[in-house]
């Protein structure tokens, strides 16, 4: 029996590859701009990290992430997002210590065991930048501009940003209170998981897709209307920094988000084009994550981006061509040889060559040629050999000449720049 990957794991073929490396190459380029540095963080953490701080009673820890135990008993999550890893990593390595302002990104996959469809995976990549240490509004502006500066920059201009608040620990019960008393006259119309979330986290059921629940939640009082007069405040000026930034938004009243964290501002990016999974960013505020999870409380504030669901989006972006420059055919074992030292010289010199290693005869090697695509083609015959000469077909042109073996190699780089 043939051996498959797990349903929801993928593969990221040659072939899809310059998406992914032209995404990551501006998304570094972008973040580093704005005064980002890279971060790398392990794939598996315990448990208690993500149980403290995505919440308990959310659906990724009730039932979306890869949880076991490893060979000495400790219980191990597979990372289900990389928010919570980098603010461990962050207070683990003192990082506020001398200033506890540090803006941080990090590129990488995350495990979810969610029903795979188009858009939505088990094992999904995301990049994420966050700005931990600053409660300032600015900093809200300041992720949202990068995110959409990102956007511009790999040309996907039709990416809406659409903005909320959550209130704080101080106004949110209040909302919290007020949503239970409104959700619980229509039970019976809720879902079998809404009607347990009503007792265990009420404010999730906001974010159910079930038709008959979003029937229900569209009638829901708004977290905006309950909020303090400091949240009210807070979110007020983010509008005001976007807007002297000239970064388009939408105010979104009813967008919650899936982790319990969030605090304050939540955001996120929508493409029209995506259908069903259209958030291609998420984000927002999480002052107290930091303090959940053990360490001193500092807030922070950033985004998850879905590289998948950006591939999906960017046209094509083969800029260079993945295909050798030079293919160099050799006739005899002599010829051979000297074909694999030059082009291991080529390889040093920065310049894309191929050869063929079986020994094949010229027609099939020219096939090969072909097939690669290569601009030109040098010929090791073992006559010209012999007077120290190749010769160098131009594929394009349709043309060859002879020119001498030593000085192939200035005449190739001669011929690229
Ligand atoms: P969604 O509503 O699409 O499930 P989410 O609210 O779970 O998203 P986050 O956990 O905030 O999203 O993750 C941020 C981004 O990561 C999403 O906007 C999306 O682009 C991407 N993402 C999340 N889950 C998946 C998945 N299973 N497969 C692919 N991409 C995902
Ligand atoms: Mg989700």
């Amino acid at each position: 029996m043939v051996i498959k990957a797990i349903r929801g794991f993928n593969d990221i073929l040659p072939s899809e590859i310059e998406g992914w490396q032209f995404i990551e190459k501006i998304a570094r380029e972008v973040f580093e701009n704005f005064g980002f540095s890279e971060i790398k963080i392990p794939i598996l953490e315990k448990t208690e990290l993500f149980a403290r701080s995505i919440g308990e009673t959310t659906d990724i820890v009730e039932k979306e992430m890869y949880t076991f135990q490893d060979r000495s008993g400790d219980s191990l999550t597979l990372r289900p997002e990389a928010t919570a890893s980098m603010a461990r990593a962050y207070i683990e390595h003192h990082l506020y210590a001398r200033d506890p302002a540090a803006k941080l990104y990090f590129i990488g996959p995350m495990f979810r065991h969610e029903r795979p469809q188009k858009g939505r995976y088990r094992q999904f990549y995301q990049i994420d930048a966050e700005i931990f240490g600053v409660a300032h509004p600015m900093a809200d502006a300041e992720v949202m501009v990068m995110l959409m500066e990102f956007f511009k920059r790999v040309g996907l201009e039709d990416v809406e940003l659409q903005i909320n608040t959550l209130g704080c620990e101080e106004c949110r019960p209040r909302y919290k209170k007020e949503l239970t008393q409104f959700l619980a006259k229509k039970v019976s119309q809720l879902c079998p998981d809404c009607k347990r979330r009503l007792e265990t986290n009420p404010l999730r059921i906001l974010d159910c897709k079930v038709e008959t629940c979003r029937e229900v939640i569209g009638g829901a009082p708004l977290v905006m209307d309950f909020v303090c007069d400091r949240c009210t405040g807070h979110f007020e000026r983010v509008r005001g920094y976007l807007k002297i930034l000239n970064a388009p938004f939408v105010l979104n009243p009813r967008m919650v988000r899936g982790l319990d964290y969030y605090t304050r501002t939540v955001f996120e990016a929508m493409s029209p084009k995506l259908g069903a999974q259209n958030a291609v960013t998420a984000g927002g505020r999480y002052d107290h994550l930091m303090r959940d999870i053990g360490g001193p409380d500092i807030p922070g504030i950033g985004f998850a981006m879905g590289i998948e669901r950006v591939v999906l989006l960017v046209p094509d972006k083969r800029e260079t061509a993945r295909s050798p420059y030079l293919f160099i055919a050799a006739l005899g074992k002599e010829a051979q040889l000297r074909a694999f030292e030059l082009v291991n010289q080529l390889h040093l010199q920065g310049i894309k060559a191929e050869i063929d290693y079986e020994g094949r005869s010229l027609k099939a090697q020219m096939r090969r040629a072909n097939k690669f695509n290569s601009r030109y083609v040098l010929i090791i015959g073992e006559e010209e050999l012999k007077r120290g000469r190749v010769i160098m077909r131009d594929m394009e042109e349709k043309v060859q000449e002879e020119i001498s073996l030593n000085e192939a190699i200035e005449e190739i780089k001669g011929r690229i720049y």
